[in-house]
């Protein structure tokens, strides 16, 4: 890298962002794209992804796409942009035709350094033959897991920027993302055609925040109880449906809470309006479904609670990094009951088929993750592709760990289960192996002829279940990134069949028999 780039990359970020220094890999990737790199950001939320592009949109000759799915998220940014006194502006549909003109006069003429543009607005012919007049730097494309199926907000048009971009130039790209499985990052990076791109990835653990799930119960009691314990204090919840929203609220304003409620059924001046109270400190509360906090940047959010049970663990993660973004405290309760997961699976009913499996492969994740007594921070950590060896200690499975069995024999059964089968298939099945069923897959398949068949009908299904998430989450098995749902057994799994040790897990929390003890006390 020239020296002079260097210092006049430090130079902007003091002179027109105001900040001394970088953020982790702030500046690798700065560099990367300024030298022309297709660049892959993966960031948890309130990292500071934004300046990775905004930063050498200033440099570089030209002015830089950047496409992002929000407009009010675009508003947000290019509000602050010109603030800095950065020429910034968009394209899309809320503008005028003469408005649009301007912008894009001013785009050409070379004066706009970011133009941000909404990916319905890209697809369109005229944008199109406008941004082929002007010079561009390179396309920043925001939120890029909107790419994949796999991930939890698609959005169709984005599949279609790639192509977009070959008919403007050969301009470098640089994706972001706070939320990629390995699973979804596979999938960005093959639909952009950026298998050549320099990836970034940040470790998605947030060590100040606390996770805890609390069965579904009593629950407007117990919220009470939680806010009251933390009385003054600024805090996020979350529900499902604007109903929710609008009931929940009330209720803590007759518990002498100061709470507003946030959702897009409200008027607009409202909605703003209750945003502004809460991030001004009039409102301590604020109730919300999960159209709020996107692009929210208050440091001092102390709670985020999920009064329902939320529809993905990407989603739920994005949700409680709203919480102790000043690496302060941050506590992130949810509230889960099976119920929920059925409710919501009923809401995708009428969803085309492959969205519809998805979604309902999100729900079963999630309801995993509730149930589960590993480490909490583990299981996320684990879904975004990352191992945590040790437990964390700050999490309310290993506060209050659920005791434990020796379970050397059952990890050394699954484990045969998985090779016996070749390795094709997924968890239902391995359960089905192990348990004896018959359904069609073990009789097509000849897999009652297997030595393991059979070997675990001792146990239920759910058992096993339990087993091989843990498994999965100690790394003895891996999920195939190609196959979605495939298990596969890694080398520490086979230095396992190779040589078994003991070796503890634990058994799922049964929240409906804890209720009732509850209940009988
Ligand atoms: P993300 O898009 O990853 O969620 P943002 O780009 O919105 O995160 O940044 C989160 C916050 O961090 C913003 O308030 C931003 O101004 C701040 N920030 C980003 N980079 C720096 C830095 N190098 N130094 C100080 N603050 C930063
Ligand atoms: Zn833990």
């Amino acid at each position: 890298m020239l020296a002079t780039q260097e210092l006049q990359i430090k130079d902007k970020l003091k002179e027109v962002f105001g900040y001394n220094q970088f953020r982790g890999n702030q500046e690798a990737i700065i560099n990367n794209i300024i030298n022309g790199n297709n660049t892959f950001v993966i960031m948890p939320t309130g990292a500071g992804k934004s300046l990775c592009y905004q930063l050498p949109a200033l440099v570089l000759p030209g002015t830089a796409i950047v496409i992002s799915p929000l407009i009010a998220l675009m508003k947000n940014q290019v509000d602050q942009l010109n603030a800095f006194g950065v020429n910034a502006q968009f394209l899309n549909s809320t503008l005028t035709k003469a408005e649009m003109n301007k912008v894009k006069k001013e785009t050409i003429s070379g004066e706009v350094k970011l133009l941000y543009v909404a990916p319905e607005s890209l697809t369109k012919e005229e944008t199109l033959d406008f941004l082929q007049k002007a010079k561009i730097s390179f396309v920043a494309i925001d939120e890029a897991h909107c790419i994949s199926e796999w991930g939890h907000d698609f959005r169709p048009e984005y599949r279609k920027i790639r192509g977009i971009i070959d008919s403007i130039g050969d301009l470098p790209i640089i994706a972001l993302t706070a939320t990629a499985t390995p699973k979804v990052q596979l999938d960005i990076q093959k639909n952009l055609q950026m298998d050549d791109a320099s990836v970034f990835k940040s470790s998605f653990n947030r060590t100040n925040l606390y996770y805890e799930v609390r069965p579904k119960h009593n629950t407007k009691k117990q919220l009470i109880q939680y806010i009251k314990k933390h009385k003054g204090k600024s805090g996020i919840i979350y529900c499902l449906s604007r109903k929710k929203v609008e009931e929940i609220a009330e209720l803590l304003r007759v518990n002498d809470v100061k709470a507003l409620p946030y959702h897009a059924g409200l008027e607009p001046g409202i909605r703003m309006a209750n945003q502004d109270a809460f991030l001004n400190e009039d409102a301590d509360v604020i109730v919300a479904t999960i159209a709020f906090g996107m692009g929210i940047d208050k440091p001092d959010v102390r709670f985020v609670i999920h009064y329902d049970t939320p529809k993905s663990i990407e989603g739920y993660y994005q949700e409680t990094g709203r919480g102790g973004r000043d690496g302060l405290e941050g506590n992130c309760l949810m509230f889960y009951s099976y119920d929920d997961i059925v409710k919501l699976e009923k809401f995708s009913k009428d969803k085309p088929v492959t969205e519809r499996d998805n979604s309902k492969l999100l729900l079963q994740e999630m309801a995993a993750y509730a149930d589960s007594a590993v480490c909490r921070r583990k299981q996320l950590l684990h879904y975004f592709g990352e191992i945590f060896e040790k437990d964390c200690g700050f999490c309310d499975n290993c506060v209050h760990p659920k005791e434990r069995f020796e379970a050397g024999e059952e990890v050394l059964l699954a484990l045969k289960a998985a090779v016996q089968t070749e390795q094709r298939f997924g968890m239902d099945h391995l359960v089905a192996v192990l348990t004896g069923m018959k359904d069609q897959y073990v009789e097509s398949y000849s897999h009652d002829q297997l030595e393991v068949y059979g070997k675990g009908n001792e146990q239920d299904a759910q058992f096993w279940n339990s087993v091989i998430r843990q498994i999965l989450l100690s790394g003895f098995l891996e999920k195939d990134i190609e196959n979605i749902g495939v298990l596969k057994v890694t080398q520490k799994g086979y230095d396992f069949i190779q040589g078994p040790h003991p070796i503890k897990l634990a058994k799922d929390h049964n929240f409906e028999e804890e209720v009732q003890k509850e209940e009988e006390k």
